[in-house]
C-alpha cells in the first residue's frame, strides 16, 4: 500500500488526544473528569426496561422528547436546544459551521481545551491563542484587544485550568464584541459551582453556550452534549448534523438523557458533594506544599514544589493513581487532577505525602 492511498487532508491531521483509559490492572482513576458517584437511579431504570424492539427503528433524529426534557431544565424552548453526540461533536459542528478565518482568526485562551485547536486544523481555521493572567484566569477583555476575529471560543470553567469567569463579564464582552461574530461558551464543567450563561442566550444573537451530560450528569459512557442558542444558530448546527450523519443521538442515549434531566435534585445533590471534596482536597493539597489554583470545575490544576507534572503523573502511575499532565511550557509543572469520592483523595493524599 503506497502513501497516496491516504488523503493529503488526512496526513496532515494531528489528532486530539484522550485521557488514558488503561485495562492493566486498577487505578484510581483521577485523569478523565468523570463523575465518581453513579448516574441518577431513573437511568438504571431506563436501562432495564427499554425495550429492544424499540432498536429496530431508527431514533428520532430531531431528538424531540429530550430537547423538551432540556428546555424544561433550562427554561428555553426545544427551538433553542440542539443535542449531538457528545459536547465534542456539538462543538465540532459549531467550529464548521460559525469560523472562517477570511474573517480573521478565532481567538481563544493560551491554555485551554486542547480539542480546540485539533478542530481549527480539521476545518482550516486559523486561530491566536490570546495569554492568560499571571495567575492562570482568563481575562475576557483581552480577546477585544486582538485587532480582528472570526469568533471567540472559550470554555468556563477554563480547562484544564479550573478558574471560570463571571456572569457579569461574558455579558461585557457580549455588548462590546460584534454582534456579526459568535461567541462559543464550552460550560462542559459548569455544574460544579461556575454560573451558567445559557440565560444570555435570550438577549444575544451571537452567544452559542455548549453542555454535557458527561461530567454533571455522570454519563460520560452515554455520549451526548448539547447547544444552546437563537433558532438561526440551532438550524445552522442541524444543516451541518445532515450533512454528515442524521442520526448521531441513539435511541437509548435519548432514553437515558431523558431519565437524567428529570432528577436534578440527585444530580445538585452528588455534585455538591464533588464540591465539597474539592475545596477540602485543595486546602489539605496546599498543606502539603503544592499550589493548587482555585477552581470551579470537578478537578484541580496543581503543581508540586520541585517535581515537573510529568514526574508526578509517572510517580502517581506507579503508586496506581492516575492524573493528566500537559507537556506544554507554562503549564508543564502541573497535573490535573480528577476530583474522586472522598476516599481516593484521602489516598491520594497520602501517596503525596511520601512523595
Ligand atoms: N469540553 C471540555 C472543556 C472538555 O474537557 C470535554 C471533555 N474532554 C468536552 C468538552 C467533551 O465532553 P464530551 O464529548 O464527553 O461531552
Amino acid at each position: 500500500m503506497g502513501e497516496n492511498i491516504f488523503s493529503a487532508r488526512l496526513k496532515s491531521l494531528v489528532p486530539y488526544t484522550a485521557g488514558e483509559q488503561p485495562q492493566d490492572r486498577s487505578y484510581i482513576k483521577l485523569n478523565t473528569n468523570e463523575n465518581p458517584y453513579p448516574p441518577s437511579p431513573q437511568v438504571q431504570e431506563i436501562l432495564g426496561t427499554f425495550p429492544a424492539e424499540r432498536l429496530r427503528l431508527y431514533p428520532d433524529p430531531q431528538c424531540i422528547r429530550l430537547r423538551e426534557a432540556v428546555a424544561e431544565e433550562t427554561g428555553l424552548e426545544p427551538e433553542n436546544i440542539f443535542v449531538g453526540n457528545g459536547s465534542d461533536e456539538v462543538l465540532s459542528f459549531a467550529f464548521f459551521s460559525f469560523f472562517d478565518s477570511t474573517r480573521g482568526p478565532l481567538l481563544f485562551p493560551r491554555h485551554t481545551y486542547s480539542f480546540f485547536p485539533v478542530y481549527c486544523d480539521f476545518y482550516r481555521i486559523e486561530y491566536v491563542r490570546v495569554p492568560l493572567e499571571e495567575d492562570f484566569s482568563l481575562r475576557l477583555s483581552r480577546f477585544l484587544e486582538e485587532p480582528e476575529s472570526c469568533g471567540i471560543a472559550f470554555p468556563n470553567p477554563n480547562a484544564p485550568i479550573g478558574r471560570a469567569v463571571q456572569l457579569e463579564e461574558i455579558t461585557r464582552l457580549l455588548e462590546q464584541y460584534p454582534s456579526d461574530r459568535l461567541v462559543l461558551l464550552d460550560e462542559a464543567y459548569v455544574d460544579f459551582g461556575a454560573q451558567t450563561a445559557v440565560g444570555l442566550c435570550r438577549d444575544w444573537d451571537n452567544l452559542l453556550v455548549v453542555q454535557t451530560v458527561s461530567k454533571g450528569r455522570s454519563l460520560a459512557g452515554i455520549r451526548l452534549g448539547f447547544a444552546f442558542g437563537q433558532k438561526p444558530l440551532i438550524d445552522a448546527l442541524n444543516a451541518a448534523k445532515d450533512s454528515f450523519n442524521s442520526y448521531p443521538v441513539d435511541a437509548v442515549a435519548q432514553e437515558v438523557g431523558i431519565a437524567a434531566m428529570t432528577d436534578s435534585a440527585y444530580y445538585q445533590s452528588i455534585n455538591s458533594a464533588v464540591v465539597a471534596t474539592r475545596e477540602d482536597f485543595a486546602a489539605r493539597l496546599r498543606e502539603t506544599g503544592w499550589r493548587v489554583l482555585p477552581s470551579k470545575a470537578n478537578f484541580v490544576f496543581a503543581s508540586h514544589p520541585t517535581l515537573s507534572g510529568e514526574m508526578v503523573y509517572t510517580t502517581l502511575k506507579r503508586r496506581g493513581i492516575l492524573v493528566r499532565y500537559f507537556a506544554k511550557e507554562e503549564i508543564n509543572r502541573f497535573v490535573r487532577i480528577t476530583i474522586g469520592r472522598p476516599e481516593d483523595m484521602e489516598r491520594f493524599i497520602e501517596v503525596v505525602r511520601e512523595l
